[in-house]
């Protein structure tokens, strides 16, 4: 049997080595458009911070160890789904008997002139080593970032690390408005500002300017700001561009079933590029972030090795990690009744919906995240207990466990 796996990102990477565990027959190929290793784009901000590579790469022997054949710079193009084929950019034809889709997301960036050179991101190790390069070079004293979600907030922590002079600008009244409540988005503005990254919120960028190469961006009301690099972190969308025409059903990603199999036989899809069932809400929608392209990518690996595996939907969950305190947020940001304290100079944030956690929010104290996590995926009725909650000491042992079994 033939697998091949597009992308070589975490959601491919787990398939393949999840398969491996309980296949060691199959023949494994696995493509990435990009000329590297296997890597983790979480892991990016650290290594050109330090300069290690042991947390962005798997070893060099990866693909020895795991018996796959790992082809790096191979962009796939097209699927013929019905024949079983792949395309790829350099017009290769490639048979699979069954193809894991795992291409991931890419920058989207709905402002004029955004196709000027000279306009930045971070979505992928090979932008970001430009940007870094570029950084590096000693050319750049000033940047500017577009959009303040929690890739822009990440780069904003980063450049002002390696020296640059950072402004953020946020079309919304605060900083990662998808994913923080009010108060949460309040205190990470409070330590980016702290740290000098200068924010510009509720201003809306309308167009990247610059004559032949981009020096600037135009706000909606009028005014232009200027910067030696212009980076864009305005959101992504799921690589799915090379499934045109293959007959695959798509939406804002990949559609998927529950043991995110295609609507094509023999296909199946994980992580970034996935549309898949919301586990709170049970919408369909793309939460693209690393522990869903894991989870999704282990049910794939376990799938493809012949075993009826159902995921029970993504989650939503962000941590900030560069900021010097942490920041952990889970689930949905609002409810019919919202628990918060401030404590130590931190804060946690719970969200109630009937008496059950759809969220939370914690700043400083993270210790609890886990439990909070696990009594939200249950659905734990909270209501007996609830005030215990926000107890510095919850979730630490026997305070949480116990009240979760009734026996304080
Ligand atoms: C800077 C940054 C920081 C992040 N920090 C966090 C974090 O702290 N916590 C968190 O949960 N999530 C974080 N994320 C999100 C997380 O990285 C993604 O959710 C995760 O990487 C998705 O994994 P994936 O394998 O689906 O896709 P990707 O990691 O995007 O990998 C996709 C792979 O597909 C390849 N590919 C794409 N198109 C093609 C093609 N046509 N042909 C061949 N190969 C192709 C790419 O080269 C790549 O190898 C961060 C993302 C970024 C960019």
């Amino acid at each position: 049997m033939r697998i091949i796996i597009v992308g070589a990102g975490p959601a491919g990477v787990t398939a393949a080595e999840t398969l491996r565990t309980f296949d060691r027959a199959a023949e494994v190929v696995m493509l990435s458009a990009e000329p590297y290793p296997p890597y983790s784009p979480p892991a990016m901000a650290d290594h050109f911070l330090t300069g290690s590579t042991s947390h962005l790469w798997r070893a060099d022997d990866w693909p020895k160890r795991f018996g796959v054949e790992y082809r790096m710079g191979v962009a796939v193009a097209g699927l013929e789904a019905e024949s079983h084929r792949l395309r790829t950019q350099a017009g290769e034809l490639l048979e699979y008997d069954k193809l894991v889709i795992a291409t991931g997301s890419r920058l989207y960036a709905p402002l004029e002139g955004n196709d000027l050179p000279g306009i930045y991101n971070f979505k992928s190790l090979t932008a970001a080593e430009e940007l870094v390069g570029r950084v590096r070079s000693g050319e750049a004293r000033t940047a500017l970032i577009v959009g303040a979600g929690f890739i822009g907030v990440e780069i904003a922590v980063l450049l002002r690390k390696l020296g640059l002079e950072v402004t953020m600008l946020e079309m919304l009244g605060q900083v990662m408005p998808r994913v923080l409540d009010p108060e949460t988005a309040g205190y990470v503005e409070g330590v980016l500002r702290g740290m000098g990254v200068e924010l510009r919120l509720g201003a809306k960028g309308k167009s990247f300017i610059g004559n032949g190469r981009a020096d600037g961006v135009l706000i909606e009301d009028g005014e232009t700001l200027h910067a030696d690099v212009l980076i864009a972190s305005t959101g992504v969308r799921p690589n799915i561009d090379w499934l045109e025409g293959s007959g695959l059903e798509v939406g804002w990603g990949v559609r998927v079933d529950d043991r995110l199999r295609t609507t094509a036989p023999d296909v199946f899809a994980s992580g970034d590029v996935v549309e898949a069932a919301d586990r709170l809400t049970g919408e369909r929608s793309v939460n693209a972030i690393f522990p869903n392209a894991v989870a999704q990518g282990t049910v794939v690996g376990l799938n493809l090795a012949g075993h009826e595996v159902r995921t029970e939907g993504t989650d939503r969950m962000n941590s900030l990690k560069h900021l010097g305190v942490p920041v952990v947020v889970a689930g949905l940001k609002d409810g019919d009744e919202v628990l918060r304290r401030r404590r130590n100079g931190g804060m946690r944030t719970l969200f109630l919906k009937d008496g059950r956690l759809v969220g939370f929010q914690m700043v400083g104290e993270v210790a609890a995240a886990g439990v909070f996590r696990s009594l939200m995926n249950r659905r734990q009725d909270v209501r007996a207990f609830k005030d215990r909650l926000l107890q510095p000491t919850f979730g630490q042992g026997t305070v949480a466990w116990g009240a979760i079994s009734g026996k304080m």
